[in-house]
């Protein structure tokens, strides 16, 4: 799919929450992803680069932001039109955890929707720019990252419960999407409604200035 880059400018500029979902912004200066609605000031337009999917901002070295926190972008169905099939597949991967269970393939899923694995890579490759595992090791990725934030789960019980199969691998492939670890990120979280407003007042000084990107 080509995003209109024109009118993803302007969404992102005006942080319009119609376009939450339909596309992610990366910013090349902090190697971050953002939704179209992040609070941060945004970056200048020279600097962003947008992707259909979050799965296609992780492919190409973005992280995701801990501010707008791209994992509770709703479901957006606008930018894929017609094609329910990409739909009814990304539902599967996401809310069924199609490609997570033990024995699962993009052969095995492809088949449940009546058409052949390179049909269906074609298709995420058009519509998300990402492929289907892709999409999926982001999906859990996503999930893990939920309940980090809004439950008190043990990060092994994330593991199992976000589709990882073994704490390792979910620190594994957390590190690489979040260069962190995950009990990072919930250490990160205790606490953080104090320094929340002080980043938001750094934000708009920098803005203010001109100079550059607030740091986040
Ligand atoms: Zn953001």
């Amino acid at each position: 799919m080509s995003l209109d880059v024109a009118e993803c400018e302007r969404a992102r500029v005006a942080r319009d929450p119609r376009y939450d979902g339909r596309f992610f912004t990366g910013v090349r200066t902090t190697g971050i992803y953002c939704r179209p609605v992040c609070p941060v000031r945004p970056a200048r337009s020279t600097n962003v680069q947008f992707f259909p999917s979050a799965a296609a901002a992780e492919i190409a070295g973005f992280r995701p932001c801990l501010r707008c926190r791209p994992e509770t972008a709703p479901f957006s169905r606008a930018w894929i039109g017609s094609r329910a099939t990409v739909e009814r597949a990304i539902r599967l991967i996401v809310e069924e955890g199609a490609l997570d269970e033990k024995g699962a393939s993009v052969d095995k899923l492809a088949e449940r929707l009546g058409m052949g694995r390179r049909q269906l890579a074609r298709l995420f490759a058009r519509h998300l720019n990402a492929s289907p595992s892709a999409v999926a090791r982001t999906a859990r990725v996503q999930r893990a990252k939920r309940l980090i934030d809004e439950t008190d789960k043990s990060m092994m019980e994330i593991a199992i419960l976000a589709g990882f199969g073994s704490l390792r691998r979910f620190n594994a492939v957390f590190a690489e999407i979040y260069r962190r670890a995950p009990t990072k990120i919930r250490r990160g979280r205790q606490g953080h409604s104090g320094r929340r407003g002080q980043g938001d007042r750094d934000a708009q000084l920098v803005g203010c200035r001109g100079a550059g990107l607030p740091r986040r």
